[in-house]
């Protein structure tokens, strides 16, 4: 099985935190990007017809902020163009601040499944501080309009001036409305962005207090009923991402619109993140890829092994001899034998014990030979 990912780069106004590929000046395009989108679908058609796709994920951005007929257009696209699995997951993000019944009704027709919201935190004031464009009230609205959908709810941790008491309540928050799966994900500070000043003044949390709000995090959710199923994500039973646990197990997907990137057949390739640039080459019936790489065999196998760490289930042992002919525990003994602290190696699986998922990067440094 393999994914669909779309992603759509408009959002109301820059978070302060954000640097993602989102144009909040160019909202005004949308109409013509999405026909782009459709478009690199139908250049896409031949080279996946062999492909059956489980997931189809539109992300951004914010999908929310654009008029829903242009998603509900999406999705008839990519139905159109590519096999979609009958019971295909098929999700959007959503900000809260953008949100109204009809969106939902129009989403739901279409075929869309699966809702993520962004919440990341119940406290107005951090919000407004990150420069989001919504409320909790917004939420809480936006929650009540997907009453018995399934929908995830995302959390942030890291924050200035964010005490446990705020993280314990977005959570109670999330998963007192509705929420069926939470991501908590920190706070990064990355290089360009409003928040990396307040990085660099010192004002967000070391990574020692960001590691007890996380491990606070978890024992929250687990309270509430949230199992731990990847670093940054949890559910009720069975209602785990499909979109994520296919990259999380090196499926393969394919990525539409700017800064969208795919693997297709051990090949990884993504476009351009210049708007401009995007619509020039699909206009002209060219891809945007920008960059484009074969992944070797001993990448693949970091890949597999990397990702698979990421995860509460671990490497699947017999999975990583059946794809590659080696032995697990014999091609990573040196690793095990200096981690045998941090993982358990048992029942076939390899996984890093609970109290050191958080710091996992750590322990798989050990585990890459590419
Ligand atoms: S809503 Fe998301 S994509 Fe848009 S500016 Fe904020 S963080 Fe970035």
């Amino acid at each position: 099985m393999a994914g669909i990912y779309v992603h759509v780069p408009f959002c109301r106004q820059k978070c302060r935190y954000c640097d993602f590929a989102s144009f909040p000046d160019k909202i005004g395009l949308a109409e013509s990007y999405m026909a782009c989108v459709y478009r690199e679908m139908a250049m896409r058609e031949g080279q996946l017809k062999g492909y059956l796709f489980d997931t189809l994920y539109i992300g951004g951005g914010t999908p929310s902020v654009i008029d829903e007929n242009y998603i509900a257009m999406l999705v008839a696209a990519a139905r159109k163009h590519f096999s979609l699995a009958p019971d295909a997951e098929i999700t959007i993000e959503m900000n809260p601040g953008t949100v109204s019944a009809s969106k939902i009704d129009m989403y739901k027709r279409s075929g869309i499944n699966r809702f993520s919201v962004g919440l990341q935190t119940a406290n107005d004031k951090l919000l407004a501080d990150l420069g989001r464009i919504h409320t909790l009230k917004d939420y809480l609205s936006c929650a009540k309009l997907l009453k018995g959908q399934n929908f995830s709810a995302d959390i942030m941790i890291g924050l200035k001036g964010q005490s446990l008491d705020d993280i314990s309540r977005s959570i109670e928050i999330a998963a007192q409305s509705g929420a069926s799966h939470i991501s908590m994900y920190a706070l990064t500070p990355e290089d360009g962005t409003p928040v990396y000043s307040d990085y660099l003044n010192g004002e967000l949390p070391d990574s020692d207090e960001v590691a007890e709000q996380y491990a606070f995090g978890v024992e929250k959710l687990k309270e509430c009923g949230f199992e731990r199923y990847e670093v940054s994500n949890f559910c009720k039973k069975g209602r785990e991402s499909r979109h994520n646990m296919n990259y999380w197990q090196r499926g393969e997907y394919i990525g539409f619109g700017v800064s969208a990137s795919s693997c297709i057949n051990n090949v990884r390739f993504t476009n351009t993140f210049d708007l401009d640039e995007y619509f020039k080459c699909i206009i002209s019936n060219h891809f945007a890829v920008i960059d484009s790489a074969e992944i070797t065999p001993p990448e693949q196998r970091d890949e597999f092994v990397m990702l698979a760490m990421r995860t509460a289930a671990g490497v699947d042992k017999a999975e990583y001899q059946r794809l590659f002919g080696l032995s697990f525990d014999g091609e990573y003994a040196a690793a095990i034998a200096k981690n045998a602290k941090y993982i358990e190696n048992s029942d076939g699986r390899l996984r890093i014990r609970d109290e050191y998922l958080f710091v996992q990067n750590t322990i798989i440094v050990d585990f890459l030979k590419a």
